[in-house]
Formats: structure tokens, C-alpha cells, sequence
């Protein structure tokens, strides 16, 4: 938007505010954190498996497979991503 007065010696220019703003503003980063956030009170810290819901990290420090050996439901939890690589040769 633009207005011109005076016989067009002074210009000004109007910016709408809502559109100076950034399309997405941190969505990603947000969700990012938020992440951290549950995976560590969904984190096993002895298996470090990651269950599906939060552990009973204040009472047991543990996931119950690893307290008193209650097995965990397959497709409760993930399997840690292992970011070593052991090869075979
Ligand atoms: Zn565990």
C-alpha cells in the first residue's frame, strides 16, 4: 500500500504487520522440544527403551521390565536408536 501526497514529493508506505510475520514461526523447533520433553520422561534409563507412555521415572527410576522384570508389551516401546555401529569385520 502506498500514498502519495503533496504532488508525489513525500511517499509513504503502510506494511500490514501480519503478513511481516514469518509464515511458520518455529513450529519445527517447538515440536522439537517438546519432543525432548516426553522422550525423557518416556526413556528408560537402564534399557533406554522409549515406551509409548510416561515411566515411573520418580518412584521407580525405571521402566518395570527392568524394575521386577514385568515384561513390556511388544509395541509399547522403541528400541533405542543405535547411533554406534558395530560391524562385524
Ligand atoms: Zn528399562
Amino acid at each position: 500500500m502506498e500514498v502519495t501526497w503533496r504532488g508525489g514529493r513525500r511517499v509513504a508506505y503502510f506494511y500490514r504487520i501480519d503478513l511481516a510475520k514469518p509464515v511458520r514461526p518455529m513450529t519445527l523447533a517447538k515440536e522439537a522440544a517438546l519432543d525432548r520433553a516426553m522422550a525423557a520422561r518416556q526413556t528408560c534409563p537402564r534399557c533406554r527403551r522409549r515406551y509409548d507412555a510416561c515411566l515411573p521415572l520418580r518412584t521407580l527410576g525405571m521402566c518395570l521390565e527392568c524394575f521386577d522384570g514385568t515384561p513390556a508389551a511388544p509395541g509399547t516401546y522403541t528400541l533405542p536408536a543405535d547411533t554406534t555401529h558395530h560391524l562385524a569385520a
